[in-house]
């Protein structure tokens, strides 16, 4: 199957089937989205709406959280991955916003990255759902699943990995797309066991077909061959057996 078609297969079933997806993150405004974005690196998004209500009560603007130590920051965030440097991040990015920003967060990508702690798939994050660009933000989910549906192709990187996906997604798509993605390897198509078996899409995936489709193949071909060697096996000594058989016979004679 070439890379387009399989582009529009999963379009159409994901625009048909999640309309509407968008993250689990829960945020009430710009400030709070990025807050829990920076957060969510290398943690769950569950365990991430457990500490923002928390945070967005005591700090609920840049000034709030800019005036707060990173200490302080730290005794809310403790509960999740990297809390020493995230309280940093959070405490260096609320002032970048008071001092360079006017207290707004900003809608350019470049201008996004230049906030402590904010990357390119977190800039990316913030500019499709906030400003519904047409950014495609790559983390681990969408890196793993574009590549074993077919998406993309020997993608070392996740930069070749967005690259690539940008190349074939129509814009409109985009920003959707990274939700389908990130879900679909969130629930089905999980890192180390995806479930093969029921996912509805394996009839356009390339790994279902390297991994399922060709194996299953391959096992058939490879117990008819053992099968036909047994047969040839017997059928040789069945001749040897007759063969004996006959040199007594003819010597009892
Ligand atoms: S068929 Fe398997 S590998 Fe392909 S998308 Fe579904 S769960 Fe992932």
């Amino acid at each position: 199957m070439q890379r387009a078609e399989r582009f529009r297969h999963f379009i159409d079933y994901f625009s048909t089937h999640q309309p509407n997806a968008e993250t689990e993150l829960h945020y009430d405004n710009p400030f709070q989205l990025l807050i829990a974005v920076i957060l969510s690196a290398q943690c769950t998004d569950k365990r991430i709406n457990q500490v923002t209500p928390a945070i967005f009560r005591d700090f609920p603007t840049p000034e709030a959280l800019a005036a707060a130590t990173p200490e302080a920051i730290f005794t809310y965030i403790r509960s999740v991955s990297y809390p020493n440097n995230k309280s940093k991040h959070l405490s260096g990015m609320a002032r970048m916003l008071v001092d360079v920003f006017h207290s707004e967060v900003p809608s350019h990508i470049n201008d996004l990255q230049k906030l402590p702690g904010v990357g390119r798939k977190t800039a990316n994050v913030i500019a499709s759902v906030v400003f519904e660009a047409p950014a495609m933000a790559v983390d681990t989910h969408v890196f793993r699943v574009a590549n074993r549906i077919g998406l993309t192709n020997k993608a070392k990187t996740t930069l070749a990995s967005e690259k690539q996906l940008m190349e074939y997604l129509p814009k409109e798509t985009v920003r959707f797309a990274h939700h389908w993605l990130i879900l679909h390897g969130r629930y089905t198509c999980l890192a180390r066991n995806p479930k093969c078996e029921t996912c509805p899409i394996h009839w356009f995936c390339r790994y279902y077909q390297q991994n399922h489709t060709e194996a299953a193949l391959k096992r058939a071909e490879a117990a008819k061959a053992k099968k036909t060697k047994e047969q040839q096996k017997k059928k040789k000594l069945d001749s040897i057996a007759k063969e004996l058989k006959k040199r007594s016979v003819e010597k009892d004679i």
